[in-house]
């Protein structure tokens, strides 16, 4: 699979929405321990997919 910011996007994403699936405090919001990495990880990474878009 190519590395590109889409790919490594939909990576973080799986992540934490597998995560958020088990994890009652990271689906209202109060991330845990483990589930607020993985969010920030998926927030950065679309922002970077975001802006990746906007320049082309
Ligand atoms: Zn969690």
């Amino acid at each position: 699979m190519a590395d590109t910011p889409h790919t490594r996007y939909m990576i973080a994403s799986d992540q934490w929405r597998a995560h958020r699936k088990g994890c009652p405090p990271c689906r209202t919001d109060q991330h845990c321990p483990t589930g607020a990495p993985l969010f920030g990880q998926f927030a950065r990474l679309q922002n970077d997919y975001l802006q990746h878009l906007r320049r082309r």
